[in-house]
């Protein structure tokens, strides 16, 4: 999506203040940015979304929505997906009615697919709901987002390639599934780079880029995410590489909050990044 600068925010609304001064709140301690989480359930009062994305408008607070985790595009069946299909529409249009950009949601499983099979039923999928998106006049952006474990749909690869295949597409970087899906290979800014220049190639701007991050221990097969921690906790990844990266390349990016401190540690990101702005 387009961005006018780095935003900071949180996965949700935040743990300080009450849900009803949530933005002029975010606002306040420096953030311009919020995930909202309909991750169970999609809200659809029409009039409850518009007021919400007003007062977010007033407060400068720039607003992505995540979908529920009940979709599966790689789906067994054909009913299945069509159900999916149906909930990532229907929280595309609760998106467009509070102002949100972009819509991230988790691509699927491979169950007993192969890896080219489910990625070609999802690209489908994909497709069908932007020709129902367009000719219903929803133009926000849908998200696939890198996930945590090898049996989902959702690695690197995957994202990219469904963004490359599918208009109005442009994946969710969550730096810490990144990290646990291949058993912890963020360790430094070449790491970093390396990523970057994998979604550079593929997609040809990394301006514009929706991002999750968070600290996070792997499971003890050291595959796959077992819980987030806040920054600083030693489990890695660690901001300090990617906020220099991205101070000195001036990207443009959307950055969640999914630690479990969710907008404190957004303001830590933040003062994180500008202090590599400042060049200190
Ligand atoms: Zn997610």
């Amino acid at each position: 999506m387009i961005l006018d600068r780095v935003r900071f925010g949180p996965a949700g609304f935040p743990i300080d203040s009450p849900k009803e001064r949530a933005f002029e709140y975010l606002r306040k301690i420096g953030l311009s940015g919020m995930e909202y989480q309909a991750v169970r359930r999609v809200p659809t009062n029409e009039k409850e979304l518009k007021k919400l994305g007003e007062e977010a408008k007033e407060n400068d607070i720039l607003l992505t929505l995540h979908a529920p985790y009940a979709i599966n595009l790689s789906a067994e069946t054909e009913e299945k997906i069509k159900g999916s299909i149906n909930r990532l529409l229907s929280a595309a249009k609760a998106a467009k009615a509070m102002g949100a950009l972009h819509v991230t949601f988790h691509p699927g499983y491979y169950l007993k697919r192969s890896r080219n099979d489910a990625l070609r039923v999802a690209i489908s999928a994909l497709r069908e709901l932007r020709e129902i998106m367009t000719s219903e006049g929803i133009d926000v952006e849908l998200g696939p987002e890198t996930m945590g474990k090898p049996s989902q749909l959702g690695s690197l690869d995957d994202v990219l390639e469904m963004a490359k295949s599918v208009e109005g597409v442009s994946p969710t970087i969550d730096f810490a599934h990144l990290h646990v899906r291949d058993g912890g290979i963020i360790k430094g800014e070449d790491d970093y780079r390396s990523i970057l220049r994998r979604i550079e190639r593929e997609i040809g701007d990394l301006n514009g880029l929706v991002v999750h991050f968070t600290e996070v221990e792997a499971t003890s097969s050291g595959y796959g995410e077992r819980m987030h921690h806040e920054l600083g906790s030693g489990y890695g990844p660690d901001f300090h590489p990617l906020a220099k990266i991205i101070a000195e390349n001036g990207l443009k990016w959307f950055i969640v909050s999914e630690s479990p401190i969710l907008e404190r540690d957004s303001v830590k990101m933040k003062e994180i990044y500008e202090s590599f702005l400042r060049g200190s």
